[in-house]
């Protein structure tokens, strides 16, 4: 199917195809661990389930597909994908990374790879002169996140991958907010691009899944034993999941950008708000690049409020978010950095990131966009009713 001119659109719906034995048109799921081997010298595609099975060969081929990479690897998790693509490092070596980057992610290459002898140092990604300076002689990966969590920061990919290129590092590109269907690292030039299928991919927010992809054939090769090696795979009964939601991404996240454009717009008029982080607004600072580089804002945004008291006010004061961590679901998430994705940073080093006690992050799920509105509008209102009394108190 890939050689066939098809959007991403309709690929999603058709790149496995139907089972070739039945012609079942969703995929068997192949629980087997072990698989009989025909012949005494010559054994088949698949042995042992670690290494390779026909449900995860599914989602893997189907992951190369959307990325436009040569092979995919499904993983337990979003970490598990990321954990095991850092192993492709060595002792001795450094990694340069975005200082706007996952929570999980910050605490595998501060607490984790340092006892490998893996070095690191964070840079302000969005500043190509910074990350110019900041490469070392055993830099051997620069690690993105684009949009940035959870202030939706953007990173110039094509800008840093002719740094890495020229300095000769590969490059990493956490790929969860955006997806294939809004952005393809590969096309412009990232080496290995990760996921949280967790999230959007997946959707719906009961399975946790994460995948890696490459466009580079020698890297590929690593991944693969490294994912062998380090047996983090993503179980049949999850890939499966996957495969379902997988279906439905394009209807998701259009509907779902759609309306966090909206609720931005809305966000953006009420005095509460002091300021809304989304791509998609005009005067975001990094726009223009998202435009040249992406397909779309995506369907999360932030915005801050005064301070804690007003924030833990409209949390309690909406019905229709959950108030939990995560994002990308068919169900809108509130959620609070400073307590959630980022509980684990000193304050100070918070604030200075702009991540202050009144910042609130909503992934905008599937439900009425009007609805949602009125919902955030009561929850705002809530807050100058508590503002009023205060001065009345005074
Ligand atoms: C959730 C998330 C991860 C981690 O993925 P898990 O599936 O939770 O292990 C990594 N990166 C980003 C941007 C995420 O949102």
């Amino acid at each position: 199917m890939s050689k066939k001119p098809f959007s991403l659109q309709t690929s999603l719906i058709h790149s496995h195809g139907f089972d070739k034995e039945t012609g079942a048109v969703s995929t068997p799921l192949h629980h087997a661990t072990t698989f009989h081997q025909q012949d005494f010298d010559q054994y088949g595609t698949y042995d042992y389930s670690r290494s390779g099975n026909p449900t995860r060969e599914t989602v893997e081929e189907t992951i190369a597909e959307l990325e436009g990479g040569v092979r995919g690897f499904a993983f337990s998790s979003g970490m598990a994908a990321i954990s095991t693509s850092f192993l492709l490092l060595s002792s001795g070596d450094h990694v340069l990374v975005s200082e706007e980057v996952y929570g999980g992610t910050y605490r595998m290459i501060t607490e984790v790879l340092t006892k490998f002898g893996i070095e690191y140092s964070f840079v302000n990604m969005k500043d190509l002169h910074e990350v110019a300076c900041s490469i070392k002689h055993n830099t051997k990966v620069i690690y993105m996140e684009t949009p940035s969590n959870p202030l939706l920061n953007i990173t110039d990919i094509e800008g840093v991958v002719k740094l890495a290129k020229a300095n000769g590092c590969l490059t990493f590109l956490d790929n969860t907010f955006m997806t294939p269907l809004l952005q393809r690292p590969i096309s412009l030039g990232v080496d290995v691009v990760l996921h949280s299928a967790t999230k959007f991919l997946a959707g719906h927010s009961d399975v946790l899944a994460g995948l890696a992809v490459t466009g580079n054939e020698e890297i590929a090769g690593k991944l693969a034993f490294l994912q062998n090696s380090f047996g983090a795979v993503l179980g049949a009964q999850d890939c499966w999941l996957l495969l379902r939601g997988l279906k439905t991404l394009h209807v998701r996240l259009k509907e779902s950008s759609e309306s966090a454009y909206k609720i931005a717009a809305f966000l953006e008029k009420r005095s509460e708000v002091e300021e809304v982080y989304y791509p998609g607004l005009s005067y975001h600072p990094g726009r223009e690049i998202q435009v040249r580089q992406a397909e779309g804002p995506g369907a999360v945004l932030s915005f801050r409020l005064k301070g804690e008291e007003e924030a833990k006010q409209l949390i309690q004061n909406v019905n229709i978010p959950v108030f939990a961590v995560s994002l990308g679901a068919v169900e809108s998430i509130l959620s609070y950095p400073s307590r959630m994705s980022h509980a684990s940073m000193p304050k100070a080093e918070r604030e200075r990131r702009g991540i202050t006690d009144g910042l609130l992050r909503l992934s905008v799920g599937l439900e009425n966009v009007d609805e949602l509105i009125k919902d955030l509008q009561n929850g705002l209102d809530s807050i100058q009713k508590i503002n009023r009394k205060n001065v009345i108190n005074l």
